[in-house]
């Protein structure tokens, strides 16, 4: 591919949900050479909401459902093979005000005549103690994406909230618990009369008024919560194994707040069905700008919309410059592939990663460099996100450090001597010493510099 030296791009697609891959995908495909930012922090993980699900079932053309986590994969893969170029960071500001448009991310200044703000909602979380340790092992943010979950089937479940998602959700998940709990802050539903009526008239649903939850409980998964009244005094203990949050969205519009308008609970305002914002040029994807579908699908589509859209626009202004392509057909996307478990005929004592505890039991005895433990599981969208970034750090290391990767559900006996009860969790080692530990997606420099200290 001929890449174009444009000091201008032509669009900055920012966000890495359905929405901006989709639309970065349109875009790389109509030869536009699009720049996607995917985020890092602000407004959750690279990948967006799906990163934090498990099992996907209503995305067309997967008829035996995908995880969360490996269509978003997927999806960025697609992006990436027609070109599609990724800045892993947040943008750190926006201007939109005079043109090209100004960002600055990853320590740089980048400036584009077109954008597509496809930066998402994020669900919001009641933030009480023991949340992260029972998020996606018991506690969902989308019980249509989680609702049937194995560990769900036949079991007592909750949902926070009393709008029109809360109602839908708890309807919802009759069809696989054997009871819902519906848990209301206060003495009456904001759902609409025709929703609450559903809800009301559902034998299998108990609303309980006047609660909030105060306490998880549980081991691995969750196993009650319990709640307290309005004044804060404990009320009662729920045997649940599922709860499901549907306490609204906040949407990621920080970056446009004064430049775009926004409406009440802070999303941006369009034309409905049209993904065009109130400046020229601007355009919108995804949740970011609707408050009431906020399906994978919907904000595919919708990237779609706003990337044609950006190229008609661009077109028109005679503001693009596009590449040519040496190979009509890309090469074949590259997908992440799963970790080998190695057992001693195929163990290498100078393999860069390898997974399983035979690999970790040999390095942790025999190696003198500094040996990365990384926890993962197949549905940890976390660790779809930071093992990238610690294959880059050990290339760049050269060989001067190793890894070894422990799936938590082949090796849960190692998880558990580790004491790790989430993923991921990274350990440094060296000669035997556990030197620091990290729990999450972590700053790649971070873990660089931290291994060179061992060096
Ligand atoms: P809403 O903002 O309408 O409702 C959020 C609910 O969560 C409210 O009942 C609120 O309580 C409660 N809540 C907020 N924070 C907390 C907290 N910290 N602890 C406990 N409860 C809390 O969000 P929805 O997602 O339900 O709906 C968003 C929009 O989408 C609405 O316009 C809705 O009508 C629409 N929608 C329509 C559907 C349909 O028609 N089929 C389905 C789903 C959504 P309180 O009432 O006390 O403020």
């Amino acid at each position: 591919m001929v890449q174009s030296a444009a000091a201008v791009e032509n669009l900055v697609v920012i966000g890495s949900g359905p929405a901006g891959y989709t639309a970065a995908l349109y875009a790389a495909r109509a030869n536009l050479n699009p720049l996607l930012i995917t985020g890092f922090q602000d407004g959750g993980i690279p990948g967006g909401q799906l990163m934090t699900t498990t099992h996907v079932e209503n995305f067309p053309g997967f008829p035996d459902g995908i995880l969360g986590p490996e269509l978003m994969d997927r999806m960025k893969s697609q992006a990436v093979r027609w070109g599609t170029r990724l800045v892993e960071a947040d943008v750190d500001s926006l201007d939109l005000s005079s043109r090209p448009f100004q960002l600055q991310a990853d320590g740089r200044t980048i400036t584009a005549q077109s954008v597509i703000l496809a930066t998402g909602a994020s669900a919001n979380r009641l933030q009480v103690d023991g949340e992260d340790t029972f998020w996606s092992h018991g506690i969902s943010a989308c019980a249509i994406c989680d609702g049937a979950t194995p560990q769900f089937r036949n079991e007592q479940l909750a949902v926070v909230g009393g709008g029109d998602s809360a109602c839908e959700e708890a309807v919802y998940l009759t069809k696989y618990g054997s009871k819902v709990h519906l848990i209301v802050r206060k003495d009456r539903l904001r759902a609409s009369r025709a929703m609450a009526d559903r809800v009301q008239a559902n034998p299998q649903i108990e609303v309980h008024w006047n609660r909030q939850v105060k306490r998880f409980g549980g081991s691995d998964w969750l196993a009650s919560i319990e709640l307290v009244d309005g004044d804060g005094r404990p009320a009662e203990t729920l045997p649940v194994r599922g709860l499901f949050y549907a306490i609204g969205h906040t949407p990621n519009t920080g970056l446009v707040k004064g430049q775009l308008p926004l409406d009440e609970k802070g999303y941006l305002i369009t034309e409905p069905g049209q993904p065009a914002t109130a400046i020229e040029g601007v355009f919108s994807a995804g949740d970011v700008a609707d408050q009431q579908w906020r399906q994978a699908i919907t904000a595919a589509a919708s990237g779609c919309q706003a990337a044609l859209a950006a190229e008609r626009w661009l077109t028109h202004h005679d503001l693009a410059i596009t590449i040519t392509r040496d190979n009509v057909e890309p090469e074949a996307a590259e997908l992440p592939q799963p970790t080998t478990t190695v057992t001693e005929q195929d163990f290498d004592s100078d393999a860069l990663w390898q997974g399983g505890s035979y690999a970790l039991r040999r390095l942790y005895h025999e190696s003198t460099k500094p040996l990365l433990v990384i926890y993962t599981s197949p549905s940890c969208g976390p660790c779809h996100v930071f093992k990238p970034q610690l294959k880059r750090v050990l290339t760049e290391l050269d060989g001067a450090a190793q890894m070894v990767e422990i799936n938590l559900e082949e090796d849960a006996d190692i998880a558990a001597q580790a004491g790790v009860t989430g993923t991921p969790t990274l350990q440094l080692f060296k000669g035997k010493a556990l030197k620091q530990q990290w729990r999450g997606v972590q700053q790649r420099s971070a873990v660089k510099a931290a291994v060179e200290a061992q060096i």
